[in-house]
C-alpha cells in the first residue's frame, strides 16, 4: 500500500524493519511494497507476503480485518492492500526495529517479575536467554491491548484495530489508520467504533465505554462450553454473558486494568503455542457470546489464570454464589 504523499517521513527510505536504506518508489525494482504504513526493501517485503490471512468479515468490501497465521492476532487494513502481523517480528528485523525490545531488555534485571512475564509470552524457560526480538514484540503486544482496550465497551467483543507503528515501535506513532471494528454481540454485526451505540440496536443504558471502564477494577476469565476453553477481559456483565449463554465458569482473576491486558496479550500469545489450531466444526457449536473465536482454546490445553495475574485475586466465587438472575453492576 502506499502511504499519503504528504505523511512521507524521513523513516520512508530506510526499511523499517531491517534499516536498510531503500531506493525510488514504492514496489519498485529496488524497494518492496510498503505495508502497514512504512517502507519495505524487496528481502523484508518478500518474508511477510504470505503471513496475513483475510477474513472477509466486515460489510461494505472497503476494509478487511486480516488474521496472523503465526499468532492468530487481528489487523483491520483496506482490502488488497497489504499489512502484517501488529506484534510478530522476523529473522530480518534489526536495527530501529529491534530498540524498543533493547530497552525493555535494560531494564529486566531490576524487574524479575516483568522478565517472567516475557519469558512466559515467548514461550521460554526460567533460565533462557530473552531475544530481543521477543522483548520487542512484548511490547507491541501490549501496546496492541492497551490501544484495542480504549476502545473496549460492554456488549462488544473481537475488537479489531490498526495500529500506526506496530509491530517495531512499541507505541502508536500517528493517529490515523484504518479504524477499530468490533463485533456487537446483540445483533451479531460487525461495525466500525465511532461512538458508544450500535448502530442498529436500540441503545442499552446500562452499557459502558472504556472511560467508564478504565478506573474499575478488571477481571480476566476462563469459561468452558463443550470441548472448549474461551479466555477473556471485561467486567462482571461480559462473564454472566457467557453463562447465560450455556458455558461454564472455570475461573476468574480480579486485577488493576493494566495488568490484567497485560496477562491477556501474554495468553493470547501463548494460546497459539499450547494447541493445534481448532478445527471447523468445534468453532460452529460455540455459544455465541464467544464471537469469532480468537481467544478460544481445545479442552485439554492447561490454563491457570492465576499464573498470568500473579497479583490477582480469585474471584470465582463471586460468580458461583449469587444467584444468577442478580444483575452485577461491577
Ligand atoms: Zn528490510
Ligand atoms: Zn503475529
Ligand atoms: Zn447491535
Amino acid at each position: 500500500m502506499t502511504a499519503p504523499r504528504s505523511r512521507v517521513r524521513p523513516t520512508q527510505c530506510i526499511c523499517v524493519n531491517c534499516g536498510d536504506t531503500v531506493h525510488g518508489r514504492a514496489n519498485t525494482r529496488r524497494r518492496g511494497p510498503d505495508i502497514a504504513w512504512y517502507a519495505h526493501c524487496r528481502p523484508c517485503a518478500d518474508l511477510v507476503a504470505d503471513q496475513m490471512q483475510p477474513l472477509g468479515l466486515l460489510p461494505g468490501g472497503g476494509v478487511d480485518i486480516y488474521q496472523c497465521r503465526t499468532c492468530d492476532s487481528l489487523r483491520v487494513c483496506r482490502t488488497g492492500w497489504r499489512t502484517r502481523c501488529h506484534t510478530c517480528l522476523d529473522e530480518r528485523s534489526a536495527g530501529p526495529s529491534l530498540t524498543v525490545g533493547a530497552r525493555l531488555l535494560a531494564r529486566l534485571p531490576d524487574e524479575p517479575a516483568l522478565a517472567d512475564r516475557v519469558r512466559r509470552f515467548a514461550g521460554l524457560a526460567d533460565t533462557d536467554t530473552i531475544p530481543t526480538r521477543a522483548a520487542a514484540e512484548f511490547r507491541a503486544a501490549i501496546a496492541l491491548g492497551e490501544e484495542l482496550d480504549r476502545h473496549r465497551r460492554d456488549g462488544w467483543t473481537d475488537l479489531a484495530g490498526d495500529v500506526h507503528g506496530l509491530p517495531w515501535y512499541g507505541a502508536r506513532q500517528a493517529p490515523f489508520s484504518h479504524g477499530t471494528w468490533g463485533l456487537h454481540l446483540r445483533c451479531g454485526s460487525w461495525q466500525r467504533l465511532r461512538d458508544r451505540t450500535c448502530a442498529k440496536c436500540p441503545p442499552e443504558p446500562d452499557d459502558r465505554t472504556f472511560a467508564a471502564l478504565r478506573d474499575t477494577p478488571y477481571l480476566l476469565y476462563l469459561v468452558r462450553h463443550r470441548g472448549l476453553l474461551k479466555f477473556g477481559v471485561g467486567g462482571a456483565s461480559r462473564v454472566r454473558q457467557h453463562l447465560r449463554a450455556g458455558a461454564q465458569l472455570v475461573e476468574v482473576v480480579e486485577g488493576r486494568h493494566a495488568d490484567v491486558i497485560e496477562a491477556e496479550a501474554v495468553l493470547k500469545r501463548q494460546k497459539r503455542a499450547a494447541g493445534e489450531p481448532l478445527r471447523w466444526w468445534r468453532t460452529r457449536r460455540m455459544p455465541e457470546s464467544f464471537g469469532a473465536g480468537t481467544e478460544v482454546v481445545r479442552n485439554g490445553v492447561r490454563i491457570s489464570l492465576a499464573d498470568y495475574l500473579r497479583d490477582g485475586i480469585d474471584v470465582t466465587s463471586r460468580f458461583t454464589s449469587t444467584p444468577e438472575t442478580k444483575r452485577d453492576s461491577a
